[in-house]
Order: structure tokens, then sequence, then C-alpha cells
């Protein structure tokens, strides 16, 4: 089954399709098939989720799936939140937000952050029972960046017990922990139980 992502963001689109292909689903990004970036106006992750999910399935004709996630980092008041893709302003840069983050926790001594993700399936625009999973994963704002792999604010994202941040781990071992991952595979059983 053909389903269309609503995010061009190619790192995404490769850890959603580590765990859909082998259910056979068919991910497709957005911008394949000519569909424009959906506005983001709401205060919360599942409301812009659901806006996006709609957009992309109205204007592409496909069941959709459609992730808003973001950091939340409690010392911030939950902060950078539904804006952590633009929280240094644009153009969007991780390297600038990760900064920012930094540099607005100073050396405050409570770190708690968590990764939100609300991911939403629409079977098609205006489905009016869509399926919603919300996975979290918690963590710490280290001090300065560290490691190479995944993208965003994995290399401030301090996981202690594994003395770690999200950009030292691979891409198998983060699906597994991760936000995303966790509210992937709860999307997937209500999928599964659905149909
Ligand atoms: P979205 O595309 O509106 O969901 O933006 C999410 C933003 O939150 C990304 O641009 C990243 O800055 C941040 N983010 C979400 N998930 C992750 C993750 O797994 N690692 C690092 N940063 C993330």
């Amino acid at each position: 089954m053909k389903l269309v992502l609503a995010s061009n963001n190619a790192r995404k689109l490769r850890e959603l399709d580590a765990i859909l292909a082998p259910l056979g689903w068919e991910l497709v990004a957005q911008g394949e098939l000519g569909v424009p970036e959906a506005d983001e106006p709401h205060c919360t992750f599942v409301e812009n989720a659901l806006a996006k999910a709609r957009h992309a399935s109205r204007l592409s004709g496909l069941p959709a799936l459609a992730d808003d996630s973001g950091l939340c980092v409690d010392a911030l008041g939950g902060a950078p939140g539904v804006q952590s893709a633009r929280y240094a302003g644009e153009p969007r840069s991780d390297a600038r937000n990760n900064r920012k983050l930094l540099d607005e926790l100073g050396s405050t001594a409570n770190r708690k952050a968590r990764f939100v993700a609300v991911i939403v399936f629409v079977g098609h625009a205006d489905d009016p029972q869509p399926l919603i999973a919300e996975g979290e994963w918690t963590g710490e704002i280290c001090s300065e960046p560290r490691g190479e792999d995944g993208f965003g604010y994995d290399p401030v994202f301090y996981l202690r017990d594994l003395d770690r941040t999200a950009a030292e781990l691979d891409a198998a071992d983060k699906n597994r922990r991760s936000h995303r991952g966790q509210a992937l595979a709860r999307l997937v059983e209500r999928l599964q139980t659905r149909r």
C-alpha cells in the first residue's frame, strides 16, 4: 500500500521507511508528488501533525502519514517544543538551534528533556477517525554537542544509562528507543487492528 509522508526530511523518511517497508508499506515523500509543505500554525504537536497529514492527503489523493515532533526542555517550560525546527529562526539550522539551546540553558542544573513525537495516519483528507499515536524519549541536555549521526538535537541529547548522545547511536538502536520509533510502533499496531 502506498502512503504519502507529509515531510521532506530525508533522515525522517529513512527512519520511518526502515520500520514500514518490511510491513509492505511504500512510503513516498510529499515533495516527490509535488505537494508543498503545509503550515504548522498550532501550539500542539497533535494539531500540527493532523494538519500536515490532511494537507498531504488532500493534494496527493493518497492515505497520509505525518509526524510532528520536537524537543521539550523542562527548565525552559517545554521550549523549544513545536518551534524545535525553527528555534533559532530562518533559515533552519540544526547547528544554530543547538547553540541557542545551550546558550539559553547556560549552567542550569536541571537538564531534563524529552523528545516527543506524534504520528498521525489519515485514510483520506477528511477522515473523521484519524489514528494518532504518541511517543516520548527522556534524556538530558549535555553541555557540548557530541557525535556525528542522527539529526536535529541528537548531538546534545544525552542518555545517561548509555553514556552516549543520540548522535552516537546507530540508526537501528535509535529507532528502537526513540520517541518516533515508539509512536510508530503504536501506530502500526493500531493500523493492523483497524484493517
Ligand atoms: P518537525 O519536522 O516539525 O516535526 O520538526 C521537528 C524538529 O524537532 C526537527 O527539525 C528537530 O529539530 C527536532 N527533532 C525531532 N525529532 C528529533 C530527533 O529524533 N532527533 C533530533 N531532533 C529531533
